[in-house]
C-alpha cells in the first residue's frame, strides 16, 4: 500500500535522496522469500512510524508462522540441494563482493531510511551505512578461510578435520543499527556457505527491505537469503522455535535472549546471543578529565543511549566526584536535542512510543529512588519521542536505575573510594558487556582490565571497535562472540575424518 504523496512528504520530512522517496512511494514492501518479493500469507501488514514526527512512513508485510515456514523451506532447499554451500569459496565471495559494489552506490538511501525509521541522526546513520560495503567485503574475504586441521597420528591412520557450514541460520536483529546489522550479521554466515533468514525489528524494517532489493540484483541463488519482516512474537518466535533452523544469531534484549535459548532446545540449535548491558565506566582521580568527561558522556548518550554497550554506570573516584559530576551535567545540558536531520543535533528522538514510555518511566523511578537529577529529564510537549540527555548523581549501585538496562540517554553517577571498591561495584551487575577505565596508571589499568568481568574493556577511550576482535558479553550479556574468525567458528561445524592407512 502506498501512502499519498502529501502524507508521505510530511512523514519523510528531511529525506533528500530520490531513491529513498521512490522506495517509500513504491509500496512494494513484501517479504523476500526464495528470491521473490511476496505478500504475507495472511495478507496482514503493519505500519512503521517516523519517531521524529510520529507520522506513518509505510505499511510493511507482517510475516507470521506460515511465512517463516515458507522462508525456512526456501533456505533449507537452498542449503540441502542448492549450489551455495557447494560452490568454490572464491565464487561465493564474488557474489558478496558484487553486493558490496551495489550497496556502495546506495548507502545514502539506506542511511536516510534508517534515520526516518529509527530516529537515529543522519550524522550517525550516514557513516554507518558508508561502512557497509567494506563490512561485506571483509565478510567475503573469510570465504576461503573456513579451514580444518590435520592431527598428528601413528602410522595406522591419518586424521584431519573439516569446517563445514552449519546450515540454515536465523538472524534476528534489533532497531538500533538496522541497515548495518541487516547487512553485516548475515554476510559472514553467507561467506561460510550457510543460507539465512533475517528478521528485522518491527520498529525499523525499511532499510532491510531496501537491502533486499539490492540483494536481489547481486546474483545469489534463490533461497540463500530470505528477509521476513514482522513482530517479535510472530515472525521472530516462529523462527527461533523452528526445527528447520540449525543456528540462531540474536542481538537484542536479555529477556528475548532467554526465549531464543528456549526455542533452541527444540532441536539443539547453536545460539549466539548479543544482549544488553549495564556497563561500568570507571574514572580515577588521575584521569585526563578533559578527555574523560566527553568520552563518558558520549559513551552513554551516543545513539541516544540506545546501545547495548552504553557506559550507563559512571563510577567516579570521590576526590574528583563533585568536579566531574558538574562537568558531565554541563556537557549533557549543552547537547542539542533536535531533529535527526539537524547537523548540530546531538540527541534525536527515541525509536518508538514504547521506548519513550520506558525511558521516561526510568527517569521518574530514579527520582523516586532518591537519586539526584542533575541534568535532563522529560521533554514534554511537541511531536516526536525526544528525551533530554539525563544525568542522575549520587546513585547507589543497588538502585534499579543502576541495575536495569534503560536503553536511553540516562547516566547514573556513582562515587567510589578505592580500586577494590571500583571493581566490586563495577562487577555488581548481572550484565558483563563492556567496561571503561580512565587512569594514567598503566599497572592499575591492567589490574582493572583483568578484574572487571566484561567482554570488552576500554582504557582511556570508551567504545573503540575492531571487526577482527571478539565482540560479545559475559553473564546476562550473551553467549558466544562475533567478529572475524569467531563468527566463522559460530557459523561452521567441525567434522573429524579418520582414514585407515
Ligand atoms: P527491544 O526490547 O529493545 O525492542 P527486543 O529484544 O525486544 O528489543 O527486540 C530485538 C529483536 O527481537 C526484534 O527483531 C524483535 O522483533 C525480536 N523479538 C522480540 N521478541 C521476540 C521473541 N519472543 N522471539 C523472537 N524474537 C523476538
Amino acid at each position: 500500500m502506498a501512502e499519498s504523496d502529501d502524507s508521505l512528504a510530511l512523514a519523510a520530512e528531511g529525506a533528500r535522496n530520490e531513491n529513498t522517496l521512490r522506495f517509500l512511494k513504491s509500496g512494494a514492501r513484501g517479504l523476500y522469500i526464495g528470491g521473490r518479493f511476496v505478500p504475507s500469507l495472511s495478507g496482514k501488514t503493519f505500519e512503521t512510524i517516523n519517531p521524529a514526527n510520529e507520522r506513518r512512513l509505510a505499511m510493511v508485510a507482517e510475516g507470521g508462522e506460515a511465512d517463516i515456514d515458507a522462508a525456512v523451506a526456501a533456505a533449507r532447499k537452498a542449503f540441502d540441494h542448492g549450489p551455495w554451500p557447494r560452490m568454490r569459496p572464491a565464487d561465493r565471495a564474488k557474489v558478496l563482493y558484487r553486493l558490496a559494489d551495489i550497496v556502495q552506490a546506495h548507502t545514502e538511501e539506506l542511511a536516510e531510511l534508517d534515520t526516518l525509521d529509527s530516529g537515529l541522526m543522519i550524522s550517525v546513520t550516514r557513516p554507518a551505512a558508508q561502512g557497509i560495503p567494506d563490512a561485506l567485503r571483509e565478510a567475503a574475504s573469510w570465504a576461503n578461510k573456513v579451514q580444518g586441521e590435520t592431527y598428528p597420528t601413528g602410522t595406522d591412520h591419518f586424521s584431519f578435520s573439516l569446517r563445514e557450514p552449519v546450515g540454515v541460520c536465523g538472524i534476528i536483529i534489533p532497531w538500533n543499527g538496522p541497515a548495518v546489522l541487516a547487512a553485516r550479521k548475515p554476510a559472514i554466515a553467507l561467506a561460510c556457505g550457510n543460507t539465512v533468514i533475517v528478521k528485522p525489528a518491527e520498529q525499523t524494517p525499511l532499510s532491510a527491505l531496501r537491502l533486499a532489493e539490492l540483494i536481489s540484483e547481486a546474483g545469489f541463488p534463490e533461497g540463500v537469503i530470505n528477509i521476513v519482516t514482522g513482530f517479535g512474537l510472530g515472525a521472530g518466535s516462529a523462527l527461533a522455535n523452528h526445527p528447520g533452523v540449525d543456528a540462531m544469531s540474536f542481538t537484542g534484549s536479555a529477556a528475548v535472549g532467554q526465549e531464543i535459548v528456549r526455542g533452541s532446545a527444540i532441536n539443539f540449535k547453536k545460539v549466539m546471543l548479543e544482549l544488553g548491558g549495564k556497563s561500568p565506566h570507571v574514572i580515577f582521580a588521575d584521569a585526563d578529565l578533559e578527555r574523560a568527561v566527553p568520552n563518558a558522556a558520549l559513551g552513554v548518550f551516543r545513539n541516544h543511549g540506545q546501545m547495548c554497550f552504553a557506559g550507563s554506570r559512571i563510577l567516579v573516584q570521590r576526590e574528583i566526584y563533585p568536579e566531574f559530576a558538574a562537568a558531565l551535567a554541563k556537557f549533557a545540558a549543552d547537547m542539542k536535542v533536535a531533529s535527526p536531520w539537524d547537523p548540530d543535533a546531538k540527541i534525536g528522538p527515541l525509536v518508538s512510543a514504547a521506548q519513550f514510555e520506558r525511558v521516561t518511566g526510568y527517569i521518574d523511578l530514579g527520582v523516586r529512588e532518591g537519586a539526584r537529577l542533575s541534568a535532563g529529564g522529560r521533554l514534554d510537549g511537541g511531536k516526536g519521542y525526544y528525551v533530554r540527555p539525563t544525568v542522575f548523581s549520587d546513585v547507589e549501585n543497588r538502585m534499579r536505575i543502576a541495575q536495569e538496562e534503560i536503553f536511553g540517554p540516562v547516566a547514573s553517577l556513582i562515587p567510589f573510594d578505592t580500586e577494590e571498591e571500583a571493581v566490586a561495584k563495577g562487577n555488581d551487575t548481572v550484565y558483563g558487556l563492556g567496561a571503561g577505565i580512565w587512569t594514567r596508571d598503566v599497572g592499575r589499568a591492567i589490574r582493572m582490565s583483568r578484574q572487571l568481568r566484561a567482554g570488552h574493556v576500554w582504557i582511556n577511550g570508551y567504545g573503540l571497535r575492531n571487526e577482527m576482535a571478539p565482540f560479545g558479553g559475559f553473564k546476562h550479556s550473551g553467549i558466544g562472540r562475533e567478529g572475524g574468525k569467531y563468527s566463522v567458528e559460530f557459523y561452521s561445524e567441525m567434522k573429524s575424518v579418520f582414514i585407515s592407512v
